[in-house]
């Protein structure tokens, strides 16, 4: 139960995990955040609530963490869903960018088709560290001539300077660390 302000609700439902996955990494563990039915209300009806006003055609998500919280905020706006993957996961023609991790490298891709040029998207993720994931989703949809009129985490970790790498004044954090 809620016996608090939402913003320290949220922040109470965090788990924060060391070492994982692996030496040095703080992990935001949001699985016990979405499993408490108040706060799994509450963080998309902030995500939602933040971007009412803003026409939105499609809700991209992020693989896997950022699906969890893009699909509920694609049916609160009455948008559509698209996912971008990890290698290898999409079954039909593809596009694909590189990008660097807070641990590691990836490769996002986005269904060539997925996005018609002048779709407006709201780009959702659970964690926004160093920026690498959102960056390059945001440079895939611009590829497809996707117009990105928002962007939206669930978690920003300020400390790693994601916010100054995207440059996106429209970019909506629920909780910032
Ligand atoms: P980045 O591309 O560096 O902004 O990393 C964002 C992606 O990595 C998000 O999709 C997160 O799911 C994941 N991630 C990176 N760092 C963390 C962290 N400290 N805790 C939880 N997830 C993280």
């Amino acid at each position: 139960m809620i016996d608090e302000a939402p913003d320290a609700y949220l922040r109470s439902l965090i788990r924060d995990v060391p070492d994982f996955p692996q030496p040095g990494i703080l992990f935001k563990d949001i699985t016990t955040l979405i499993r408490d039915r108040e706060g799994f209300r509450l963080v998309i009806d902030a995500i939602a609530g933040a971007h009412r006003d803003v026409a939105v055609d499609v809700v991209v998500g992020i693989e896997s963490r950022g699906f969890m919280f893009a699909a509920p905020v694609a049916l609160h706006l009455g948008a559509g869903l698209v996912p971008v993957r990890k290698p290898g996961k999409l079954p039909a023609r593809v596009i694909s960018r590189a990008y660097t991790l807070e641990y590691g490298e990836n490769v996002l891709e986005l269904h060539a088709d997925a996005i018609t040029p002048g779709q407006r998207v709201l780009v959702v993720d659970d964690v926004l560290a160093t920026g690498g994931s959102l960056e390059a989703t945001i440079a895939l949809v611009s590829a497809l001539g996707g117009v990105v009129t928002g962007v939206a985490v669930v978690i920003e970790l300020a400390f790693l300077g994601g916010r100054a790498r995207l440059g996106r004044p429209d970019l909506h954090a629920v909780l910032t660390y």
